[in-house]
């Protein structure tokens, strides 16, 4: 054998380990859909039209290690300070075991959102327990499972209260915030509020006249300066005014003061971050909402409740879905889909460790170094604020400039208030040497200090009321069983055992594009120079973060061929109200804020509708034809009767049908004309990366969920990211920030912020950077071809079992595929038989009855392989022969496996056995399944029940019984 040249490249390349299947492999499977090449196929399946003519202007692939090292270098530009900013973000110990177990483990970040049930049980009961925390510290009734952050769940209390109080009226009225909350939350509530016509009045709680059209406020529990104060009669009189009132606070504040469920709060909002996820730059954390049992069914977001099995056994499911945009659409309490769901874990896991005396130490602890900070400076001549106080003080009567300077001399950041004040938040990492320095910033002798130590911590008692908290919380067992790490480490991997995920087998969910979350891309997610950073942190302590936004954003600009990018929004969905915003202001700085009308296809993703509904703007469907593409002649009679206020058009390419359309090109022009911007849902990227895009095609702006195409996980249901980029007229408009100046902010008319961190997530951008990195312009092109050829692939190999709905020009589909199943209904059989029946054959059912009800999308990405795609054909083929015996009267028409999916284990153990078919076929229906076997945790969930007895919390529960937290 002789040696090439090529053995001395790198040997770590990553291309072929994301979209990997052997040549000989990928030779079969281009015989099967009948092209020669990979190329020639996506010549056949993408319209010459629409093709780039170029290849994409990005880095070469770098290897793994190249590419890890460059990233390093990258962060090492980012310097690691002691953060005392404050402002709802906290340094927090992230306990080891959640590290490793949750945020580090694909087991729990490459799951999706619990949609099916039976296989995500896990999660829910994580998520169980996260509502529980939520509502118990609050002393609301109802919480749900997370929100995208702060801000924004602020903003979700004011529509709230909106819909509560006004129903569908856009008549002028009044939100009142009070300017004590923090600036990214009045900024983003403004935003919000803006479209709706609602005028925020932001002022100080204690002087406001209630005037005009209230119907809501909104205060912070300990204030943003730190001040605590007592809200009972304000909120009295909001509620005499007809108002709801909100209140946005913080949890480890809340496990020593009163609940503002106990002083009339209807909603409290918040974040979950100190609970043990890192600040990360700005995120990705939790948010919370909770409220009043009353008001449940205008919750946005989601929300996990308890409901049995076919057995009879407790089982949860997310609840009350009727309320959601996929369902509601333009009349869904938000527009909220992905979440933050991995972050909720965290903090839900984080509470169950240290259990409601761990959080009460923590919690008083903080207090006390915050009271001998504060005694210790007031010795030293500077003022603090008047009112109780827990972990935050505002420091006056200082020379600000001095003081910062001396902080940061010892690496130390406090937050920028004015000449002769500055604040600082004391945390969980806090410790009396902490204190100690802090003083000497402020001239305070530590001696002086010492010898008073002790004297002063004597004098410390709890707060008195009406702030002391009197109620107990977190009693429940699962909050006071798992104290060692033994046990939680043990809790937290039986969750992960009851849920499905990437590390099982493929999720192939047609528009969610599950492909390999690689693990060199992780990796940097959890080193120290990107996960210890505050988002409010110096510019100049930041650079490192700031060259790696520059180069992602230059990269998704050249890869949607547009001329900006914003990195803010921190979900599709927020991206799609962002994007709509700015083509808002758009066409306002044009004399044109009239344009109204959005134009949506019916077969759009229901966040599309929801997010115009957030701006406003009046959705008119258009129709789609017999093949699954926009009705061009129905898109014309639209642009005709509404063109003198057309504002856009929501358009996603491919189509929700995984249909490259030809038309579209024409429909861009035809918005165009007719004065409109074309709004492109960016889900589909997966099928346009390198081969065409957004800007080339026509389009004005679009999201891209940087969580489906560019390879973050989908945690089980979150986080994301949502960028939007935008052609060169929208530049002006894209979002900004209070707190922290934004590259795009030199004039223009910006609409304000839409998510509390000024680059949304940033913490997890590292992904999608080390993916484009190491992919490099060939291998990103290649991936999409593959993603072509492998949805071709399935759709050949299941034709003759199930029909493929809709097909492009070429008889082809794009990088999905819709498969039919409504002729089985006349047999008895749903497709949902189907999709619960794939669990016993160890597969996550794809994407059910979106965008067709009676059907199942399959989207199995570039990275699986031959062997991978041919074994869940195999399943599904198996399936069909199941379904083929009960239409021919073979097998039982209600008792056969399909109806009685998923079998459990305990179902297929139990003495009695009441089916005609064989245990072996219930639980090892094929080969692989006798070699590796993943079990459902329970049986079929009843929907239905669990809607009807709503309960979302693991307290007060006679049925939860949860063989985690039974003894
Ligand atoms: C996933 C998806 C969205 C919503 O994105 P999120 O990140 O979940 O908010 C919108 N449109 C389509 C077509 C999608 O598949």
């Amino acid at each position: 054998m002789s040696f090439s040249r090529d053995l001395l490249a790198p040997l770590d390349t990553f291309e072929r380990r994301h979209t990997g299947s052997p040549a000989a492999d990928v030779a079969e499977m281009l015989k099967t859909v009948g092209y020669e090449t990979v190329d020639a196929l996506a010549d056949a399946a993408v319209p010459a039209n629409i093709r780039l003519k170029r290849p994409l202007r990005l880095p070469a692939a770098a290897s793994e290690t190249t590419a890890l090292a460059e990233l390093r270098a990258i962060a090492s530009k980012n310097k690691i300070f002691r953060s005392y900013i404050g402002m709802g973000y906290y340094d927090t110990a992230t306990p080891g075991v959640i590290q490793r177990n949750i945020l580090e483990n694909p087991g729990w970040y490459t799951a999706y959102t619990p949609y099916q049930a039976e296989i995500s049980q896990g999660r829910l009961e994580a998520l169980l327990n996260f509502q529980t925390l939520v509502t118990e510290l609050t002393g609301l009734q109802i919480a749900n499972a997370s929100m995208l952050d702060e801000g924004t769940a602020a903003a979700e209390a004011m529509m709230l209260a909106h819909r509560v109080k006004l129903g569908d009226s856009h008549d002028t009225s009044v939100f009142f915030v009070s300017e004590k909350c923090h600036p990214q939350t009045i900024d983003i509530v403004k935003t919000r509020a803006k479209p709706l016509n609602v005028d925020v009045i932001v002022g100080d709680h204690r002087t406001y006249e209630f005037a005009g059209k209230v119907f809501g406020v909104l205060l912070q529990y300990p204030d943003t300066t730190g001040s605590i104060h007592d809200f009972a009669a304000f909120f009295e009189k909001a509620h005499a005014a007809g108002a709801l009132a909100v209140v946005a606070t913080d949890l480890l504040a809340l496990t020593l003061l009163k609940a503002p469920g106990e002083f009339g709060a209807d909603v409290a909002v918040g974040s979950a971050q100190r609970f043990g996820v890192p600040m990360g730059f700005g995120g990705p954390h939790a948010g919370f909402l909770a409220t009043k049992d009353e008001f449940k069914r205008q919750m946005p977001g989601r929300l996990v409740g308890v409901s049995k099995d076919t057995h009879g056994n407790p089982a949860m499911r997310l609840a009350l879905g009727t309320r959601e945009q996929h369902i509601r659409r333009d009349k869904a309490t938000s527009n909220i889909c992905t979440a933050q769901v991995l972050l909720a874990v965290m903090a839900s896991m984080y509470a169950v460790y240290h259990g409601p005396e761990g959080l009460k130490r923590i919690a008083q602890r903080t207090r006390l170094l915050t009271k001998l900070l504060a005694d210790g400076l007031v010795a030293s001549g500077a003022k603090v604020n008047a009112e109780p106080v827990f972990d935050t003080l505002t420091v006056s009567g200082i020379d600000a400039a001095k003081v910062t300077a001396a902080a940061l001399a010892a690496k130390i950041n406090l937050r920028a208030v004015n000449a002769s004040t500055v604040g600082l938040s004391l945390d969980e990492t806090t410790s009396i040497a902490d204190v100690k320095t802090l003083l000497s910033l402020f001239g305070r002798d530590a001696a002086a200090f010492d010898s008073q130590l002790s004297a002063l911590i004597s004098q410390l008692e709890d707060y008195a009321p009406p702030f002391a908290r009197t109620s107990d919380y977190l009693t429940a067992k699962v909050f006071n069983s798992f104290h060692t790490e033994h046990e939680m480490l043990r809790y937290i991997k039986r969750l992960e055992q009851k849920d499905l995920s990437l590390v099982h087998s493929m999720i192939s969910l047609g528009s969610c594009t599950m492909k390999l979350n690689a693990t060199s891309e992780m990796f940097p997610v959890t080193w120290a120079e990107f996960g210890k950073l505050h988002p409010f942190a110096p510019a100049e302590q930041t650079k490192g973060y700031a060259k790696m936004f520059d180069q992602l954003e230059k990269w998704l600009a050249e890869i949607t061929g547009f001329a900006a990018v914003s990195l803010q929004p921190n979900a599709g969905s927020q991206g799609e109200y962002a994007g709509l915003l700015v083509i808002r202001a758009y066409h306002e700085s044009r004399g044109e804020g009239h344009r109204n009308i959005c134009l949506i296809p019916t077969s759009a993703h229901g966040t599309n509708p929801a997010s115009a509904a957030m701006c406003n703007f009046k959705v008119v469907p258009v129709a789609c034809d017999a093949n699954g593409n926009i009705d061009v002649t129905d898109l014309k009679a639209k642009v005709t009767e509404h063109a003198a206020n057309l504002a856009a058009l929501m358009v996603t390419y491919p189509s929700t049908h995984g249909v490259f359309e030809v038309s579209i090109k024409t429909i861009c022009r035809l918005i165009h004309e007719a004065g409109g911007q074309v709004y492109m849902d960016g889900a589909n990227m997966n099928a346009q990366v390198g081969l065409t895009s957004p800007g080339h095609i026509g389009a004005d702006v679009c999201h891209l969920n940087l969580h489906k195409t560019f390879c973050i996980p989908h945690g089980g249901g979150g986080p994301g990211m949502g960028p939007i980029g935008v052609a060169k007229q929208l530049v002006p408009f894209l979002p900004s920030h209070a707190v922290v100046p934004l590259h795009h902010d030199s004039g223009g008319n910006h609409m304000g912020a839409v998510s509390a961190a000024p680059w949304g997530s940033a913490s997890i951008l590292v992904i999608s950077w080390m993916y484009i990195r190491m992919m490099g312009p060939d291998g990103l092109k290649r991936a999409t071809q593959f993603a072509i050829l492998n949805a071709n692939y399935i759709a050949k190999r299941l034709a003759n079992h199930f029909p493929v709905l809709y097909k492009g020009a070429s008889e082809l589909v794009a990088h999905e595929c819709i498969l039919e199943f409504r002729p089985w209904k006349k047999h008895g059989l749903e497709v949902e038989d189907v999709a619960k029946r794939l669990m016993d054959y160890g597969y996550h059912a794809p994407t059910m009855s979106f965008p067709v009800p009676g059907t199942l999308m399959i989207e199995p990405t570039e990275s699986e392989t031959k062997t991978e795609l041919d074994r869940f054909c195999d399943a599904l083929i198996a399936i069909h022969g199941e379904m083929a015996a009960v239409a021919s009267g073979e097998s039982d028409k209600a008792n056969n496996p399909l109806k009685h999916a998923p079998h459990t284990a305990a179902a297929v153990i139990a003495t009695e056995w009441a089916h005609p078919y064989t245990r072996e076929t219930a639980a090892f229906p094929d080969k692989w399944t006798r070699a590796s076997k993943f079990w459902p945790a329970v049986g079929r969930v009843d929907n239905v029940y669990g809607d009807r007895n709503l309960v979302c919390s693991c307290i007060g529960m006679e049925a939860y019984a949860s063989p985690s937290a039974a003894s």
